[in-house]
């Protein structure tokens, strides 16, 4: 068997990248997978060779054969010049904005975004001298009245956490362009699969590995992936943090990776089982995911992504308090939890009134996310089914949500 390298597998399909990529049996004696390296001290043999950090790893916070093969592989599914490995999905997000902006820029960054990527914004980056402005994820090319002389970044997330409003990433991308601007995008619902993140035109891509990648909630980890013009430069802020994630966390992500197509596709259909059964439901006025013709931004995503994930959202009519806690406490399959992208479902219910600032948000009722999980569409089905029983027998005194 001749093994294939990067150059080779171009001609692969995503499927075959994804088995492939990052592995070399023949430097782990013919084992099929890069084995866990644990490691610290790395010998050099010779004085010559110490002087130069000359050899293939030189520290264990710079790197070992595991988070190699995990960082080359994303880079391939990415089509990315290079990746970075990070403890968490947040810490990802902060060490790409780190890497681009500096004390007295500005950034633009959608009002959509990850609530925690706000708060770094709020706090840190405004306590080191870095302005935000948060914009209308339905902006388009009007984000151009928003820049400044010292505008930096624009950091864009689609669809929108929780409320999946999907961009028009071309007419971003554009103005950036115009403008110079450094262009970072949080990927991690639709992950390289069904959003090439480089090929589109963003500079930094975010993945939360906590999320499809390992698959099975059982770990937490970032990824970020840059374009050839700023890889040196992720790279560097990277190893100025020393921000790197245990080794037994890569580990699982390199084995989550080779089903991650498998898993997304299956998750994509179980969503969209979901999403239309729910649609159906006087109980819900609205189902907010992008793949239903009928669901607001679904032209832009139909332009722009291969497929969706299991995450999504509805919008219930007005309920009392007592009706939602009904519904949600008596669900026997759905868990209520953060994070995602698990083989099993959860709901959470969301306010975005509580924290936006450049949109409003006034949803009919309560709104509730879901993670379709890969139990039985079925016997999901039904345990909603169950719920809405218990939502409509305790909404006898209705309230705003
Ligand atoms: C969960 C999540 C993150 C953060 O990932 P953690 O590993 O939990 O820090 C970032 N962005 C999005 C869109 C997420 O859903």
């Amino acid at each position: 068997m001749t093994e294939t390298t990067r150059e080779t597998r171009q001609r692969f399909k995503s499927r075959t990248k994804l088995v492939h990529a990052g592995r070399t049996p023949s430097e782990q004696f013919g084992y099929v997978n890069t084995p866990i390296y644990r490691g610290s001290t790395v010998l050099y043999p010779t004085f010559e060779d110490l002087s130069a950090r000359r050899g293939r790893f030189s520290y264990g916070t710079q790197g070992t054969p595991t988070t190699q093969s995990l960082e080359t592989a994303w880079s391939e599914i990415a089509g990315a010049a290079g990746t970075v490995l990070v403890p968490t999905g947040l810490a990802a997000i902060t060490l790409a904005l780190l890497t681009a902006v500096k004390a007295g820029d500005h950034i633009l960054v959608t009002d959509s975004v990850y609530r925690p990527s706000r708060n770094f914004c709020d706090t840190i980056l405004q306590r080191m001298g870095v302005e935000t402005t948060y914009y209308d994820p339905l902006i388009g090319a009007g984000l151009e009245a928003l820049v400044r002389p010292n505008t930096s970044v624009v950091f864009l997330e689609t669809p929108g956490s929780q409320s999946f409003e999907i961009q028009d990433v071309a007419a971003i991308e554009a103005v950036a362009a115009a403008h110079d601007l450094c262009t970072i995008i949080d990927n991690t619902w639709a992950t390289p699969l069904f959003f090439p993140p480089h090929e589109r035109g963003m500079d930094l891509a975010v993945e939360a590995g906590t999320k499809y990648l390992s698959g099975h909630s059982d770990l937490l980890l970032g990824l970020v992936s840059a374009n050839q013009r700023w890889y040196p430069r992720l790279r560097a802020t990277w190893d100025a943090f020393s921000m790197c994630p245990g080794p037994e966390d890569v580990f699982l992500a390199l084995r989550g990776l080779r089903t991650l197509e498998l898993r997304l596709r299956e998750a994509e259909r179980q969503g969209l089982a979901m999403a239309r059964w729910l649609a159906q439901r006087p109980e819900v006025v609205q189902v907010l995911h992008p793949a239903l013709p009928d669901c607001p931004g679904h032209d832009l995503w139909k332009r722009d992504f291969l497929g969706s994930s299991g995450l999504f959202s509805v919008l219930l009519k007005p309920a009392s308090r007592e009706a939602l806690a009904a519904m949600l406490d008596g669900l026997e399959l759905f868990g209520m939890g953060y994070s995602w992208g698990g083989f099993e479902s959860l709901v959470i219910p969301f306010d975005c009134r509580t924290y936006r600032t450049a949109t409003t948000w006034n949803p009919p009722g309560p709104a509730l996310r879901f993670s379709i999980g890969l139990e039985d569409i079925e016997d999901l089905q039904a345990d909603l089914a169950a719920g809405f029983e218990r939502f409509n027998t305790h909404n006898t005194k209705v309230s705003s949500p």
